[in-house]
């Protein structure tokens, strides 16, 4: 039996069917209609992901098999940092591995799940990660292993976007644009076009159609932290990889996504150094046989309140930080995991409990963010960006923490923000750290008994 409830989502892009997708199986009771534009159409860059997406997509019942077939995806293990020193060298960040692949502990004080342990037990003796590390070894030799890796999917954005409008059911689907909206004496949207309804998210993309331009809500920047500001997509031949490949640039960095019929990649870059021009030449110096597309134009930065009255923002239009990570389909999933905690109040005026949504969901952002910062802090100086990067000392909170690191103090705590929310985990912050020759070395004292030793692990490991 449906309520008389009445959602409407604006916006069909990933965030827009994902919302969709995730509504009408946790809120079947509600009336569900999406409004989507032709014209405008949706942005069709990000395709790349983390394994938050694949594990959100299975708690919705998607059959991944199929969503992989349709969508020309690919098996996603971690990315490939190459070139960031500009030393040639490259390291890799992967997603989690499970099973006998895993298991540490140290004797007498942690019985279990010391796998951060084991990654300081190696850097403490200089044994590179990529090196000796069970995800990372098996993505440089391109095996794809779902049983003992945390997976997740590389896939053509159009398609998926495709899919996941075929398989939800929403109650109307229907192609137009915002005309008119009202409003009721308290400021919630009751009707757009003719459409009435009593909740409203707003997955306009770049647009940010309701949270921006009607609401204005206020924008946090985060450009003094990630500068990059426009994209260059092109397509290049498929690869067999089962990861992403990130190639730091003189002016920003490369993405390079292993699809079925083509890799997806695209020159990210700040384009107070450098014109759309000269960053297309210097992609064509690697990539000799690319055409010119499109230049898509953005700004790093999150709104303060994602949520105000009776709309949601998910996806680009809450806001973006960058591609680096592949991190905004799965913050988007996240926002809207979060609104199970806040349903008694998915239909009031209780301003004060949205306040508490809005703070976590920045906060996520924040962290992200500050993670993002983190991968910038390279050895490289072949151009005004980079010597101008590590100048900038904007984030008088991340530096306490880069020390921290430098000195190879990084814990836990080290991670998480506000309302201990947390993106990034210490493993990540490890792996990303001693790639980058951030963490010179790291103390052990104390914590020596690790159970089994990297030796008896590395017997284990596939060479
Ligand atoms: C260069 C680049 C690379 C990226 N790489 C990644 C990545 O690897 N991984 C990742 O997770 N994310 C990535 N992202 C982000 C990713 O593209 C988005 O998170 C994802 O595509 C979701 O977009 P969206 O649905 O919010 O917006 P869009 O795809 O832009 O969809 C917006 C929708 O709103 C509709 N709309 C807009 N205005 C109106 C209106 N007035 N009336 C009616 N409908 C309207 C449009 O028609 C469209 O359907 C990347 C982004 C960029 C720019």
């Amino acid at each position: 039996m449906k309520t008389d409830k009445k959602i409407l989502i604006i916006g069909g892009g990933t965030a827009g069917w994902l919302t969709a997708l995730y509504l009408t199986k946790t809120f079947p009771q509600h009336h569900i209609t999406l409004m989507e534009s032709k014209p405008i159409g949706i942005l069709g860059a990000g395709e790349g992901s983390t394994p938050h997406l694949t594990s959100f997509l299975h708690m919705l019942d998607v059959d991944l098999q199929e969503l992989l077939k349709e969508c020309k995806g690919t098996i996603k293990q971690g990315i490939s940092f190459e070139n960031w020193n500009g030393d040639g060298q490259k390291y890799f960040h992967p997603f989690a591995v499970h099973n006998e692949y895993k298991h540490f502990s140290i004797d007498n004080l942690f019985s279990y799940d010391s796998y951060d342990y084991y990654l300081k037990h190696l850097i403490h003796k200089k044994m590179p990660l990529k090196d000796h590390t069970y995800a990372s070894i098996q993505s440089y030799k391109n095996v794809v292993d779902t049983n003992n890796i945390d997976t997740s999917i590389h896939f053509d954005a159009h398609l998926l976007a495709d899919y996941l409008k075929k398989i939800t059911k929403v109650d109307k689907h229907i192609y137009d644009e915002i005309k008119t909206t009202k409003q009721d004496e308290h400021g919630n949207i009751t009707k757009i076009n003719d459409i009435e309804c009593d909740l409203v998210f707003d997955c306009t993309g770049f647009r940010r159609e309701l949270i921006g331009k009607l609401y204005k809500s206020e924008w946090k920047s985060y450009q003094d932290c990630l500068p990059i500001k426009r994209a260059i997509p092109f397509f290049l031949p498929p690869e067999d990889k089962p990861y992403t490949q990130a190639i730091a640039m003189k002016y920003g960095w490369v993405w390079k996504i292993p699809l079925q019929h083509r890799c997806g990649a695209g020159y990210i870059f700040d384009s107070d150094y450098i014109t759309d021009e000269e960053a297309f030449a210097e992609a064509k110096e690697m990539f000799p046989n690319i055409e010119y597309t499109r230049t898509i134009k953005f700004d790093a930065g999150r709104f303060k309140q994602t949520w105000i009255k009776n709309c949601i923002a998910v996806g680009l239009s809450s806001g973006f930080t960058e591609p680096l990570e592949a991190t905004s389909i799965w913050m988007a999933t996240e926002q809207l995991k979060l609104l199970e905690t806040f349903i008694d109040v998915m239909f009031t005026n209780d301003e004060d409990t949205k306040k508490d949504y809005n703070e976590v969901i920045a906060n996520n952002n924040d962290m992200v963010m500050e993670f993002l910062h983190y991968h910038y802090m390279t050895k490289r100086d072949d151009s005004p960006f980079w010597k101008e990067f590590k100048k900038k000392n904007v984030l008088a909170k991340f530096n306490a923490k880069l020390e921290q690191i430098q000195k190879g103090n990084l814990r836990w705590y080290h991670t998480t923000g506000g309302k201990l929310t947390s993106t990034f985990n210490l493993m990540s912050w490890l792996h990303v750290g001693e790639g980058q020759g951030l963490i010179k070395d790291i103390s052990i004292e104390g914590y020596e008994n690790l159970n089994p030793t990297v030796e008896e692990y590395g017997r284990h490991l596939p060479r």
